[in-house]
């Protein structure tokens, strides 16, 4: 299938290995990208609005602001999956279900780019959901990652 082998050439090209830690993760793409990366936590986004976190791409760094939540796992997974939408080159920016509602809180100058991003295929989500779902077993240390794929989208 081809979003498989977009992946697994996408987790090959990181250079990274089969084990991983998420900061070796961060560096590499920021390195790639030649432009500091932040990761900032949300107190504001909150999940019951389907949003799990957002990626804003301004002239001098990318920001992958992320939803509050108990869990580590969780909060990862959210991270990896703005992640895999840079690693895939999927462009500027990412609004993983934004609601219209959130937006005030987004600072007014990443709005127009947030806002072209919100029409996304699905194609594009699968691909960024399945790498992060094997960057996650390469942090764990899994060889090989359980795709769960087909229990999202079967
Ligand atoms: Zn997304």
């Amino acid at each position: 299938m081809k979003i498989e082998q977009t992946v697994s050439a996408a987790v090959a090209g990181l250079e990274l290995g089969n084990t991983f830690a998420l900061d070796d993760l961060l560096h590499t793409v920021q390195d790639r990208r030649h432009r500091r990366l932040r990761v900032v936590e949300l107190a504001d986004l909150d999940t019951h609005d389907g949003l799990c976190a957002l990626w804003l791409s301004t002239d001098a760094e990318d920001v992958v602001l992320h939803a509050r939540s108990d869990s580590a796992l969780h909060r990862q997974q959210f991270v990896l999956h703005e992640l895999a939408h840079m690693i895939l080159g999927h462009g500027e920016g990412d609004g993983c279900a934004v609601g219209e509602v959130l937006l005030p809180n987004i600072p007014p100058y990443t709005r127009g780019r947030l806002l072209r991003r919100q029409d996304l295929d699905s194609e594009t989500e699968i691909a960024a959901e399945s790498l992060a779902d094997r960057l996650a077993a390469g942090i764990r240390g899994s060889v090989f990652a359980e795709s769960r794929y087909s229990e999202i989208f079967g």
